[in-house]
């Protein structure tokens, strides 16, 4: 099917408010860079012209063929550096792209939490768990990273980052490190109940507004009374003890399993690695890759290769290549606040 815009990507209020859009074809165009020909087109109302290629992620990228293998560099443990010497491209290129991904695979992956809506009911139960790792430096700028899984699918609903105070005790070097670190930046203070608040508020937004939400995690004392707040006494919650043995038969498995893939594919979680994370705003578009990837693309487990942790979750109805991920834009949206506002909707991430 040939490809048909929806809306003017002019971003001005009367395009946008407009409850008609009209455009007309203005001839194509072929692409110097990889040949593909390009259809072009004009909105009626502002005469502004686009193409095709304006609604797509690869939007004015000029190394088209590079796209593929820097997203597979992302999430297979190669390290910024190391994929620019791959690909003969600069370590900016990269960094860019971890950004440009990153936001993107978001958008993907909230768009088809809103596909799939808040009414369908979930099965299973979901695991909530914080990965603990660092910005720079191991003892003065740790991070955590709250992720919420799916239990029966694997799939990866949320996750984020923030901060942690440093990690005493401290040597006298670091010491004197800390005290310039607070001159510049102030006190570093916990994040993780705001940030885990968040996850929770994601759970709270993706499943139905009555019936009982069965969620599992550590003893972790803030879990409980964040829950409590969200969900009252549809509360179904379960502890388990972070000490037992993190095998198959833990009760957190999914998510200590999901920690483990993260920190073998993504090379700034590797541990005692010289690939640490700088910044932390970098590691979240890096986690964003990697999850649309383990929830759209990757087969659940290697024994079932023809279906996603998506597919499982009723997030997507068949499984996806990188190609498709990374094809078309997805307008940001926030699964909090998005039920209501938005009357047009955006096309469909998967047709
Ligand atoms: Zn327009």
């Amino acid at each position: 099917m040939k490809f048909q815009p929806t809306r003017c990507p002019c971003k001005s209020p009367e395009c946008d408010s407009s409850p008609s859009f009209q455009y007309q074809r203005r001839g194509r165009f072929r692409r110097a860079c990889d040949g593909r020909e390009v259809q072009r087109f004009q909105c009626k109302r502002c005469k502004r012209t686009f193409s095709t290629q304006t609604f797509r992620v690869d939007y004015r990228l000029r190394q088209p063929a590079l796209e593929r293998r820097v997203f597979s560099s992302l999430i297979s443990k190669v390290t910024q550096r190391q994929a620019a010497r791959d690909l003969h491209c600069s370590r900016g290129l990269v960094a860019r792209r971890n950004k440009t991904y990153g936001m993107h695979c978001r958008a993907f992956h909230e768009q088809m939490i809103f596909e799939r809506g808040s009414s369908l009911s979930w099965s299973g139960c979901f695991l909530l768990d914080e990965l603990e790792t660092y910005e720079h430096n191991r003892r003065l700028k740790p991070l955590t990273v709250p992720v919420l899984v799916h239990k029966p699918s694997y799939c990866i609903l949320y996750a984020t980052v923030g901060k942690l105070p440093p990690r005493r005790p401290l040597s006298k070097a670091n010491l004197r490190k800390l005290a310039a670190l607070e001159r510049a930046e102030g006190t570093r203070r916990s994040e993780s109940r705001t940030k885990v608040a968040e996850c929770f508020d994601v759970l709270e937004a993706i499943t139905q507004k009555s019936g009982a939400v069965a969620v599992r995690t550590d003893e972790k004392h803030t879990y409980r009374a964040l829950l409590q707040e969200r969900f009252g006494e549809r509360l179904l919650h379960s502890r388990t003890n972070s000490k037992v043995r993190r095998t198959f038969r833990n009760p957190l498995f999914a998510v200590n399993h999901t920690f483990a893939m993260l920190r073998d594919g993504l090379s700034r979680l590797v541990r005692r690695t010289w690939a640490g994370s700088k910044e932390r705003e970098k590691l979240e578009w890096h986690l964003w890759i990697y999850a649309a990837w383990r929830n759209y693309v990757r087969p659940i487990t290697n024994a079932r290769p023809n279906e996603t942790a998506a597919m499982v979750a009723g997030l997507a109805p068949r499984m996806l290549e990188v190609s498709e991920l990374l094809q078309w834009k997805v307008p940001a949206r926030s699964p909090h606040n998005e039920r209501s506002q938005n009357p047009s909707r955006p096309p469909r991430a998967v047709p």
